[in-house]
């Protein structure tokens, strides 16, 4: 299908009768409607993002030695083309065509050319040929697959698309202090503002089903599965990653409570 031709596609989302059943890894392409995905485009500012974000990512990828990075989850490209403009060889995977043909035309509009590949996690490797130094899952991602088999092969891909000292840089949000103590208003996204509103609408232990409120109105949800901080570590581990360090809000040390963000570097050396 041409880029064009996903451009048409105008679904809205659709949960059915009862939204808090759903809870496939599979529905996520269908998530990201066009709608939602050109709003956060448009309401988050990239400059800010990159601000919130500071040199984190980078810094990490330099003090690894990194040079060829996989971007697993492009979404809209932010990661991408920071890197790409960092001076990184990045090849940018997502499931979603849509996504894909959005992040082009970003980096396009930066005067960048991404090379993108179509592909799932569970079958990276089908899609994406040769070794890469560093596999970036950002963006809180992960949450996507509902199913321990799917997460278990998908980190299976990563560590098989990385060489053999090549690390894996993995965010998600700290669904514990969800699980454990409710939401509090004060934990944003990092990188929101002041024009989207993120919150939870429903979280249990295998639900996380967040609300995502517009300042011109509109209102879109994601279900998404509520990882554990140690439960991720401890996958990753089982699948043959040596060290894994985590962050909370880019820090090394952190209160267990506080951060929004916990940011896995996994070693396989
Ligand atoms: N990293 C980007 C960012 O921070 O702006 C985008 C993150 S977005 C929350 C998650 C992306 O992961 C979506 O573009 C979605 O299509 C992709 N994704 C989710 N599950 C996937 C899977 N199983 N295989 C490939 N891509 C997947």
């Amino acid at each position: 299908m041409a880029p064009d031709e996903f451009l048409l596609e105008y679904k809205s989302q659709d949960y059915g009768t009862d939204p808090t059943e759903v809870r496939s890894t599979d529905t996520y392409t269908d998530e990201y409607v066009r709608g939602f995905v050109e709003k956060w485009d448009e309401l988050i500012d990239w400059q800010q993002r990159w601000e919130s974000e500071g040199d984190f990512f980078i810094e990490q990828l330099k003090a690894h030695g990194v040079k060829r990075v996989l971007d697993v989850a492009t979404g809209t490209g932010f990661h991408s083309v920071r890197l790409l403009e960092a001076g990184f060889d990045v090849v940018s995977v997502d499931g979603s065509p849509y996504m894909l043909a959005r992040a082009f035309e970003n980096a396009r509009q930066r005067g960048r050319v991404l090379r993108t590949v179509q592909a799932d996690w569970r079958w990276l490797n089908q899609d994406v040929y040769g070794r890469f130094d560093a596999v970036i899952c950002l963006g809180n991602s992960f949450t996507h697959l509902f199913d321990e088999r799917d997460r278990r092969k998908a980190l299976a891909e990563f560590y098989s698309a990385l060489v053999h000292d090549g690390v894996l840089i993995l965010d998600q949000r700290n669904y514990d202090e969800m699980l454990d103590h409710g939401f509090s208003s004060k934990h944003k996204y990092y990188y929101c503002g002041e024009k989207v509103s993120a919150e939870p609408e429903h979280v249990d232990e295998g639900l996380a089903r967040f609300q995502y409120s517009f300042d011109d109105g509109s209102v879109y949800h994601l279900n998404m599965f509520p990882l554990r901080k140690d439960y991720t570590r401890h996958l990753m581990q089982e699948v043959g990653f040596q060290s894994v360090s985590t962050y909370g809000d880019f820090q090394e040390t952190y209160h267990e409570r506080e951060p929004d963000f916990f940011v896995h570097v996994a070693s396989k050396k």
